[in-house]
């Protein structure tokens, strides 16, 4: 199902709880885009993961991505996403990852 897969940005895959991890590049990028210092932005919006081996996104209440817009449905950080969430399908995935993803369903 993977090939000539075609995101449509439906936003479910970034409401399933869990880590979004980010490397320090990645998080000087992102607080780059919204014009923050990174020690401001890793406060803010990441936390160390309970393994320690890095930096993740933090979530809302509801277990949705922090940067997942509750009024658009969409990423405000696009751009500069993290590669784990650029790579979702293709590189990794978590089981049953077809049944929420609008795209897999087509
Ligand atoms: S950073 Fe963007 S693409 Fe990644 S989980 Fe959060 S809202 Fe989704």
């Amino acid at each position: 199902m993977k090939d000539g897969f075609l995101c449509r940005k439906c936003g479910n895959c970034c409401k399933v709880p869990g880590y979004v991890r980010v490397s320090e590049s990645e998080t000087d990028k992102i607080a780059e885009y919204l014009k923050m210092n990174s020690r401001e932005f890793n406060e803010k919006y990441t936390f160390l993961t309970s393994d320690r081996r890095s930096l993740s996104l933090r979530e809302k209440d509801n277990g949705s991505c922090i940067f997942l817009s509750d009024t658009t449905g969409e990423c405000v950080i696009n751009p500069v996403k993290p590669e784990q969430c650029a790579s979702f399908p293709f590189k990794w995935n978590f089981e049953g990852w077809e049944a929420i993803c609008q795209a897999a369903a087509d």
